[in-house]
């Protein structure tokens, strides 16, 4: 068994039991997270609590010094963290890859600390009278991550807290704790000072003694939208900053003069890239007039070809496995639901056979046409390989589909027409929009800006919104009296 110990003032605490986490490749148990509980939160907590005030006054170039060592460990233990990343998860490692940049840009963007926290200045704004803002850290922050980016979504939170001189407690998914924990190492060998980032595992016992300890000031969340609202409202009501992403569906509108082939390409990746397990995935395409004549033979091709197998081994599928027996059970009886209440499955992952890894967690991609608004599976986050097709006979219809949803994390349009675009980038309800972009998720410098049921909150993760969550502003207005000194000047 691969130990998952957590992390507190920096010392590794070893448990014995707690849940399984499997290598969904093989259907395989290869550790076991801990089951923290209040009193593991309340030692983060106030390890984290005692190690703030000498962290927020080293000065801002020391620690953005950590985050650029971090930077270099992180790189050269890529293939390591890649490969665990593909082995609890069962991501492709192509797919960690991926994910791993997209990471490593936020530890990249952290290292920009010294300019980010500048304040502004205005001299004289009475006569005598200097202004100035400046952006001090909250205290403990802490993050509360989901299984489906298990590098990516803590490097979300943890190295831009860091730097603006936060202290921090994660709380990584039960589901694939071990990569954080390769992540907290490799920040303890930059040399961050011990307690400045804490490491606990469990669920959801862990989760609620974070939003109610007293010393926690923001809380970081990504994750289900139930859950994501449950936070912000417990998070708020005990006087917490909070900003809390929840689930997705989002709408791929094809127009009828998309270029066929590359919208092909982009929507098979949206759709099945990363079993489908992303809340920027391409979750449902909305065919407009010929669109879906034009679209859905080489669509069908494409989910057929797409190659299914174990992601950890050399020998590399297309897609791999999604999270779970339990999760690959309830995306099967979602695509049932839909057949059931009037949908067709043109390509049909749902008997997909893996002889190398029989007990592997797999479905293949699959598409279901004539999806109609009011069904489950048009409704329901699916978080597998799961294309929906709807058809509309215009664009206004394709818009009034995709904005009457409950959602608003992604949308993206396909199209040659600078009108349709225009229209649809205007009009659409949805924080994140691609234009012949298929998964138009953000990177470290712009804000990850889901709406509605997306998201709970004021400001978003990443970019200069994530600054302004981790700090809090002093303004300073000055005036000096200097009767007599200016005299000793002169002379
Ligand atoms: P989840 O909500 O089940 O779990 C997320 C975290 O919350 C985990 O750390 C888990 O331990 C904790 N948790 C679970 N149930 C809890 C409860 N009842 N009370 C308190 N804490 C609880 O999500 P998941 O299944 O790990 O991840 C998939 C979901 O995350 C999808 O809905 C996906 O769309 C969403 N997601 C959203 C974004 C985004 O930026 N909007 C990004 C990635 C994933």
């Amino acid at each position: 068994m691969i130990p998952c110990p957590h992390y507190i003032a920096g010392e590794w605490r070893s448990l014995a039991g707690g849940t399984p986490i499997f290598n969904p490749s093989t259907g395989d148990i290869i550790a076991e997270c801990p089951a923290g509980g209040a009193a593991d939160v309340n030692a983060a907590v106030e390890a984290a609590a005692a190690a703030f005030p000498a962290w927020r006054d080293t000065p801002v170039v020391e620690r953005a010094r950590v985050m650029f060592r971090y930077r270099q460990l992180v790189e050269e233990s890529f293939d390591r963290l890649c490969a665990c990343v593909s082995r609890e998860h069962g991501k492709t490692l192509a797919e960690a890859r991926g994910s791993l940049f997209r990471g490593v840009e936020n530890i990249e963007y952290a290292c920009g600390a010294p300019t980010l926290l500048m304040g502004d200045t205005l001299e004289n704004l009475a006569r005598g009278v200097d202004c100035e803002t400046v952006l001090q850290p909250l205290g403990v922050c802490a993050g509360i991550t989901p299984f489906n980016f298990p590098a990516m979504v803590p490097l979300w939170m943890f190295p831009l807290a860091l730097v603006c001189g936060n202290t921090f407690v994660l709380k990584p998914s039960e589901k694939v704790p071990l990569t954080a924990v390769m992540l907290v190492e490799l920040l303890e060998k930059a040399g961050l000072p011990k307690g400045v980032l804490n490491l606990v595992h469990g669920g959801r016992e862990c989760v609620d003694a974070l939003l109610t300890h007293p010393k926690v000031r923001a809380i970081s969340f990504v994750g289900s939208t139930p859950v994501a609202r449950h936070i912000w409202e417990t998070g708020t009501r005990h006087g917490k900053r909070v900003q809390a992403n929840g689930g997705a569906k989002n709408y791929i509108v094809v127009m009828p003069d998309a270029d066929v082939a590359k919208t092909v390409e982009s929507l098979s990746a949206a759709a099945f890239g990363c079993a489908g397990e992303r809340c920027m995935a391409g979750s449902t395409a909305i065919a407009v007039g010929a669109a879906a004549e034009r679209l859905l033979p080489s669509l069908v091709e494409a989910a057929r070809a797409i190659r299914v197998g174990p992601t950890d081994r050399p020998t590399q599928p297309d897609m791999g496995p999604v999270i779970t027996a339990p999760h690959r059970d309830r995306v099967l009886s979602l695509v049932a639901s839909g057949e059931k209440e009037g949908a067709r499955v043109i390509a049909d992952g749902r008997g997909v056979r893996v002889p190398e890894a029989p007990g592997g967690f797999y479905v293949g991609a699959t598409i279901v046409d004539g999806v109609q608004p009011g069904m489950t599976i048009a409704r329901e986050e699916v978080f597998g390989p799961v294309l929906n097709v709807m058809r509309m006979d215009d664009l206004d219809a394709a818009i009034e589909i995709a904005n009457a949803s409950a959602y608003g994390n992604g949308a993206a349009i396909f199209t040659n027409s600078g009108k349709a675009a225009r229209e649809f980038k205007h009009r659409v309800k949805a924080g994140m929009v691609g234009i012949n972009v298929g998964v138009p998720a953000t990177m470290a410098m712009f804000p990850f800006t889901g709406w509605d049921e997306s998201f709970f909150g004021d400001l978003h993760i990443q970019g200069r919104e994530a600054v302004q969550f981790y700090t809090q502003q002093k303004v300073i207005s000055t005036r000096w009296f200097g009767e007599g000194v200016g005299d000793v000047w002169k002379k």
